[in-house]
């Protein structure tokens, strides 16, 4: 078949010689390659003399499919039916069929001409035209129609091409294919048993206008998908999250992690036990410490537990477990792994390679690290596929050497030079961490960092977790953060609550290891509420993240379900747009949160088409 040269494809009523007018479409053009048409299952008077017409004196294929057990077109539900076959035979045919679509719509019944028109508005055709013949001068039989056509008395009013509709692009016909009932000549007989296509068609339909209708608001949605909701969709979305039934949907759902501490990973049970096992040098006390016990209640203690005690209960991991390469490595793998089986598909992981640096230097450590997230993404299923980068953590010194501050810097601005790239584990940024008070506020290390700003390192400051506000002032505007660790105290400033939402300033926020560090209602005797549904109200890119998922003993998932408890209200579509914060807050660059944000989208209207 000549690749430009179309086919036919006609429903039949009482006057099948209509097949032969819509052959001859073009007086001096192609003719068909082939002729399929779609009837009912009744017998249509004449339809054998056509078809021996079409195959013998006109050499043209003939196919004819059936439709089982409807005879005509009586009633809303016959019409129902009929349409859904026929656009099931239509959507297999465009994909079955190389070749342009002609459309003829004057077969049968006025209902049946419309379900062919819209099945081809839907999934589109080279041309939709009607045939007319003169008045008085129908003919009657085959050989008639053909002389008509020669003699050039038909006339044919067309629609010309029409596009296929963007919400089909991705159909094919095993979506929804025609049960086949029998395939013996000359016709095959098909049926179908519900009304799937066209529930799916007019679904998607409702969709594109609700999205036309809310164009406005597009830019204030997370996602694209979310505008695609229908009305029982939109009512779920903006329900408040529910702790036990919607486990099973943070669990599927596209996550980010911007604030997770290497070393605060595996420091208790079977993960520390894996960890120490993989040791290179199992005798070093870092490999064999005691283990410390967590407060009662852990992970949702009675009271709060003040932070150098909860730091102290990773002290069975952290830099005296992993400077020992084999733990190192053990660690890492056992960390993406946990990414993977939480859905994690992006996370910026905090560590300090010069604090392993034990028999090695600090660039080997890096190096290794590096190498092994990108061994463990390299061999990850690219559809559960977790991008790790890096942050560099600068940990806080008042008094003393204060050299490691400038190594850290200097560690983390040489690795940053390395050209992104979305196979590699890349530095994307800098973290200003360890014991917060007043003695070692960002200012104290303000001129530390010039050396990252100069070459455009991103950096996130823990500030106002243990510290007060102007912890937080002086991370924005002293170093220059683009993202906060916690800042629980940023209530107390209404002023750098606002700028925080005009400079599109992150905060990393961490429920588990707030709750447990500082106590928030629910917890017994606690009257402060959990400032995180604040922030989000006022327009703050706040995002909800682990800390030490080791320490916490808590996922992100359980850090995700567990604002149910500290904030009742939040909604589904707030816990969605924490992962749209934190897609716009991630160090990486500008073309990797893109394609992440497609990937979500993507996943997002799976997720809500199953609601
Ligand atoms: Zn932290």
């Amino acid at each position: 078949m000549d690749a430009a040269q179309p086919v036919l494809l006609a429903s039949v009523g009482a006057s099948p010689v209509v097949l032969i007018e819509a052959l001859f479409r073009m007086a001096d053009g192609p003719r068909p390659a082939a002729l399929y048409c779609f009837t009912l299952s009744g017998q249509v008077n004449g339809l054998d003399e056509v078809r021996q017409y079409v195959e013998q004196q006109l050499e043209i294929p003939f196919y004819q499919t059936r439709l089982e057990g409807l005879q005509d077109v009586r009633s809303a539900a016959d019409h129902a039916g009929y349409t859904e076959a026929l656009m099931r035979w239509y959507l297999e045919l465009q994909h079955t069929v190389a070749a342009p679509l002609w459309v003829c719509m004057s077969g049968g019944r006025k209902t049946m001409t419309a379900a062919l028109q819209q099945a081809a508005e839907t999934f589109g055709a080279a041309d939709l035209y009607h045939v007319l013949v003169r008045e008085g001068e129908e003919p009657r039989e085959p050989a008639a129609a053909h002389q008509a056509a020669l003699d050039g008395r038909l006339d044919f009013v067309t629609l010309g091409p029409r596009a296929a509709r963007p919400m089909v692009a991705a159909l094919r016909p095993n979506d929804f294919p025609l049960d086949i009932i029998s395939t013996e000549p000359p016709a095959r007989t098909v049926s179908v048993s519900d009304r799937a296509l066209s529930d799916y068609l007019r679904q998607r339909a409702e969709a594109t206008d609700a999205l036309w209708q809310q164009r406005e608001s597009l830019a204030d949605r997370a996602f694209p998908a979310l505008l695609l909701a229908n009305a029982s969709q939109q009512r779920w979305l903006e329900a408040p999250l529910d702790p036990s039934a919607d486990a099973a949907w943070i669990a599927a759902l596209p996550k980010v992690e911007l604030h997770c501490h290497l070393g605060g990973f595996a420091t208790h049970g079977p993960e520390l036990e894996r960890v120490r096992a993989a040791a290179t040098s199992p005798h070093l006390p870092g490999v064999t410490a005691s283990v410390p016990l967590p407060p009662e209640g852990w992970p949702r203690p009675h009271q709060p537990c003040p932070l150098d005690t909860y730091m102290r209960l990773g002290d069975a991991n952290g830099s005296s477990l992993l400077s020992d390469a084999g733990c190192l490595r053990a660690q890492i793998e056992g960390l993406y792994a946990h990414f993977v089986a939480t859905k994690v598909r992006y996370a910026e992981v905090r560590c300090s390679p010069n604090n392993y640096a034990r028999d090695r230097d600090a660039w080997s450590v890096l190096q290794d690290i590096q190498s092994t997230f990108e061994r463990c993404m390299a061999q990850s299923d690219p559809r559960e596929r977790c991008q790790v980068n890096l942050i560099i953590i600068v940990s806080r010194r008042q008094s003393g050497d204060l050299s490691s501050i400038s190594r850290h810097v200097a560690l983390a601005v040489t690795a940053g030079q390395r050209t992104y790239a979305s196979e590699c584990c890349n530095v994307v940024g800098l973290d200003l961490a360890g014991f917060e008070n007043k003695e070692t506020r960002p200012l104290y290390f303000q001129h530390d960092f010039d050396a990252a700003h100069r070459c455009g390192l991103a950096v996130t400051a823990h500030a106002g977790e243990n510290d007060d506000v102007e912890s937080i002032w002086q991370a924005v505007y002293r170093l220059s953060a683009r993202r906060i660790g916690h800042a629980l105290h940023l209530t107390q400033s209404r002023d750098l609550m606002r700028a925080f939402a005009e400079r599109g300033i992150g905060v990393e926020m961490c429920p588990y290891a707030n709750y447990q560090i500082k106590g928030f209602r629910p917890m017994p005797g606690q009257t402060d509420d959990y400032p995180l549904l604040r922030y989000l109200q006022a327009g703050i890119k706040v995002t909800v993240n682990t800390d030490n998922i080791g320490i916490s003993a808590a996922s992100l998932n359980d850090n995700l379900l567990f604002l149910a408890k500290l904030c009742p209200d939040i909604t589904r579509s707030q816990i969605i747009q924490l992962q749209r914060n934190a897609l716009d807050t991630a160090f990486a660059p500008f073309d990797e949160r893109h394609r992440l944000r497609i990937a979500f989208n993507r996943e997002l209207e799976r997720q809500l088409a199953a609601v």
